[in-house]
């Protein structure tokens, strides 16, 4: 490793692979970095001269170690082709300092909270549900996560967890947007996001009303769904959020908008 990589990355090592499915896996690094902030992101590398680079957000809390890193394999995708072949011991390569402004520090007060989660977007919110300020900021909290399939509906420890604490106050509401759904599988939806919320749907199935004056939100993962979310939002009246003029959408887009929608 050269100086100047020395300076941004540091050695970690691989602890361990879970793999929720076929494709959707969580990886466990340590290393001795800086500490983040719940919702922030890192820098990975698998070379010694970190000149392939992929950002991916921290799924733990900022004070739980091994980092949790949940990801799936992009078909085709050259980095997340060679993270699914990594083994406990690995080396990984991962940036010192943890970037990013998804942080709830960035959002503004309100009474509801809402996070809206494709596929592996869900993680971010992982962490920050995790930490004590979302309930100690918010009085209600609503996590939307939306997958093709039943099977990466995962971290169901986690939502069970939060529903037995906050039962008044959590709402969980999973999407799966790619499957028949059987009488077995309650609480589940086939549509997307953007039809529960144009529908009515999502705020009559949590008696919640969505609306600048009473809300915040955070949307996470395909670029394809945050933009035609954030339209929607628009519509009723919310912003999108700037640190020079705040608003109630606030937005990390995973990739650039394409053709690919599996998150
Ligand atoms: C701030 C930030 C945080 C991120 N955090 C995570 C995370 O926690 N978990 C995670 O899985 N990914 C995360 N990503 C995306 C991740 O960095 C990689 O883009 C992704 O793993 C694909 O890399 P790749 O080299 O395999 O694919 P590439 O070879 O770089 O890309 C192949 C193509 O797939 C598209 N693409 C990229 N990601 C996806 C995807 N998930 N589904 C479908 N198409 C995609 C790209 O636009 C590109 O056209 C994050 C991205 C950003 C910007």
């Amino acid at each position: 490793m050269n100086s100047k990589i020395a300076e941004r990355f540091i050695l970690g090592k691989v602890i361990a692979q879970k793999e929720w499915r076929l494709g959707l896996n969580s990886l466990y690094v340590d290393a001795a970095i800086e500490p983040f902030v719940a919702g922030q992101f890192t820098q990975l590398a698998l070379d010694e001269d970190c000149h392939v680079l992929r950002p991916y957000s921290f799924v733990n809390p900022p004070s739980e170690s091994p980092f949790e890193f949940y990801y799936s394999l992009v078909p085709g995708g050259y980095f997340s082709s060679r993270l699914v072949k990594l083994k406990p011991h690995d080396p990984i390569y991962i940036a010192k300092r943890p970037s990013g402004r998804f942080v709830l520090s960035s959002v503004p007060d309100a009474t509801i909270l809402w996070l809206f989660a494709t596929g592996t977007g869900f993680g971010v919110f992982l962490s920050i549900l995790q930490t004590q300020q979302p309930w100690l900021r918010f009085q209600k909290i609503v996590l939307v996560h939306s997958v093709q399939n039943t099977l990466s509906l995962t971290h169901q420890h986690l939502v069970q967890l939060w529903q037995h604490q906050y039962p008044e106050r959590f709402y969980w509401m999973p999407v799966v947007t790619g499957e028949n759904l059987s009488d077995g599988q309650r609480g589940a939806v086939s549509k997307r996001i953007t039809h529960l919320l144009a529908s009515g749907e999502l705020e009559n199935q949590t008696g919640l009303s969505l609306s600048a004056q009473t809300s915040q939100t955070m949307l996470c993962g395909n670029p394809a769904m945050i933009h035609d979310l954030s339209e929607l939002l628009k519509l009723r009246g919310l912003l999108v959020n700037h640190v020079k003029q705040p608003g109630q959408i606030t937005i990390e887009n995973y990739w650039k908008l394409d053709n690919k929608n599996n998150a």
